[in-house]
């Protein structure tokens, strides 16, 4: 029997040993979650919700012992574990507030004798493949909405976030879904191939773009929905009028929040030449009072790396950029062992020819970047194959939406960063991704259409 070990990356220490599945266990769990999806969807949605109501009571019991999970297997400081479980209780609620009637059958038309109606059915059986670095809110963002919709979800949370997994597949049993429609399965990439393999009514994936482009040619032959949340290079402009200072705290938390590894992390900023060196003196001061350390500290701000070899991207992107003319403010290097540890790293004098300007960081390191006009910082951050957020720093909202109008992303911000609602759809332009989670169109999302013509006797 294979096994999967979970080391904790602030330290180097043995968390625990699971049992994983493998390619005849999955399959049994998608035969059984097929037999049961049936039964779930006939459940009425009171029912349903109501399960999803204990669930939210079960995470705000639990909530400490939660946190700490989530923060011994990927590192995350425990008052942003707390957070994200925090921020999660606003999602649920949402998805509650919003089911009724993204589920109601609609009366299009009706006269004559005629009736059409437009049903909103469930799309069966979903596979959830998942990354870590948010695990509640990437994990549920697809489980909740889908449950709520009558479907069977196969969850394969990722090897760094399986504690999570495994307690949010408990605590959705607990509350009433049964076993076999709501379905945690244990392993690495192997696992989730093995998934894709199975009879499944459509995919959703949060992680890599290099993950995402494997799973999309797996199913590619298959008419199945598919959703990829992918990575981001996400950029953000401050304009000459905006107050350097304000804007530099704000994009220091944007980039080092989760320690730089949020798919919206603030990854490239562009400052006007104006301000630009007010905002780099506040924005490394900012990041040198950031507090690293004991991920169990209610205080600690910076974690480790959650996946060690992301280490060495981190170094090599630093090279490359020193190379070729950038100037190292502050970090720049591995921090202390055992754990996976970088320091929070600022470089200046950077450009588009730079790896750190243009390919994913996922960690805590930042390149500032000089600009003279709008319309050469719009033309920068158009200069990327991603889309997922941008941003603009300045008082004059007016010049924020003509900019932010230019610029191709599926989230825009005006004066804030590194944010999600549940209100509004997230979605990825470029090799961002494909489909969107969250909003009310997040919740119809996993059901499709049924188109009914009743005629009268
Ligand atoms: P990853 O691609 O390494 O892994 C994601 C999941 O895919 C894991 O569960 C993994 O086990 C599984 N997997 C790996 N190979 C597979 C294969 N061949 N077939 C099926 N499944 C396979 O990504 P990660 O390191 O977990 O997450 C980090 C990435 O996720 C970053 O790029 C980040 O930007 C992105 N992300 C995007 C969003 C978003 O909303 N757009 C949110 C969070 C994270």
């Amino acid at each position: 029997m294979s096994t999967l070990s979970i080391f904790n990356p602030a330290n180097g220490q043995l968390v625990n040993t699971l049992p994983t599945d493998d390619a005849a266990s999955v399959a049994d769990k998608a035969t059984a979650a097929r037999a049961a999806q049936a039964a779930w969807a006939a459940t009425p949605l009171a029912t349903r919700k109501s399960c999803i109501e204990k669930f939210r009571a079960s995470v705000v019991q639990d909530m400490d012992a939660l946190a700490l999970t989530m923060t011994r297997e990927t590192g995350k400081p425990v008052q942003l574990s707390r957070n994200e479980l925090n921020g999660l209780l606003g999602r649920i609620d949402f998805f509650l507030t919003q089911v009724d009637g993204c589920l109601a059958t609609e009366t299009v038309m009706s006269e004559g004798g005629m009736t059409e109606q437009i049903e909103h059915i469930p799309l069966g059986v979903v596979a959830n493949i998942s990354a870590w670095n948010y695990p509640w809110f990437v994990g549920c963002n697809v489980i909740l909405p889908a449950l709520l919709a009558g479907n069977a979800v196969l969850y394969k949370p990722s090897e760094y976030a399986t504690n999570t997994g495994l307690a949010i597949a408990r605590l959705l049993h607990q509350a009433g879904v049964p076993q076999d429609v709501m379905v945690c399965l244990v392993g690495g990439g192997e696992v989730g191939q093995a998934l894709l393999q199975q009879r499944i009514d459509g995919v959703f994936f949060t992680g890599s773009v290099a993950t995402g482009a494997r799973i999309a040619q797996a199913v590619g032959n298959r008419f199945i929905k598919l959703q990829l949340e992918l990575g981001g290079k996400d950029p953000t402009y401050v304009c000459d009028d905006a107050n350097p200072e304000n804007a530099a705290e704000s994009l220091a938390d944007g980039a080092m929040y989760n320690t730089g590894q949020s798919c919206c992390s603030v990854e490239r900023i562009y400052v006007h030449e104006k301000i630009y060196d007010a905002f780099v003196a506040r924005f490394v001061a900012t990041v040198n009072g950031m507090k690293s350390g004991d991920t169990e500290s209610a205080d600690t701000y910076i974690g480790p790396i959650t996946r060690a070899p992301q280490i060495a991207v981190l170094e090599a992107q630093v090279a490359d950029a020193l190379a070729k003319g950038a100037k190292l403010l502050t970090g720049g290097k591995r921090g202390p062992t055992p754990g996976n540890w970088f320091s929070p790293t600022v470089l200046v004098n950077v450009n588009h020819s730079m790896e750190l300007m243009r390919e994913e960081s996922f960690g805590p390191i930042i390149g500032i970047q000089k600009v003279s006009s709008d319309a050469q910082a719009v033309q920068l951050m158009n200069d990327t194959r991603y889309g997922l957020t941008a941003g603009i720093y300045t008082p004059d909202q007016a010049r924020a939406q003509r900019l932010l109008a230019q610029v191709n992303a599926g989230t825009v911000y005006w004066n804030c960063c590194d944010r999600v609602s549940p209100r509004l759809p997230w979605s990825g332009h470029g090799d961002s991704g494909l489909g969107l989670t969250m909003s009310r169109e997040g919740i119809s999302t996993f059901t499709r259409p049924k188109a009914w013509h009743l005629r009268s006797a």
